[in-house]
């Protein structure tokens, strides 16, 4: 069986075997609802219908992925 190996949409950076990643999932872009939450990840996760995921390596890049989600929701007035 293939192992996938995941990359951080951020940075790029591969995934290695010990260091905590995260998951940033982005909802509702459609229906003006949008949020974004943020988990650690744990394996295979996969993303839902209606879902974006975004692998992240570290702190730094959660918090790049979040200020580019706030960043969108202000520039499309999305939120409201
Ligand atoms: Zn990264």
């Amino acid at each position: 069986m293939e192992r996938r190996v995941y990359q951080c949409d951020v940075c790029g950076s591969e995934r290695g075997q010990t260091n905590q990643w995260f998951i940033g999932v982005i909802t509702g872009r459609t229906d003006h609802q949008p949020r974004l939450m943020i988990q650690p990840m744990k394996g295979e996760e996969k993303a839902r219908e209606g879902e974006e995921f975004f692998h992240l390596c570290c702190f730094k890049c959660v918090l790049k992925c979040t200020s580019d989600f706030l960043d969108w929701t202000l520039k499309t007035n999305a939120g409201g």
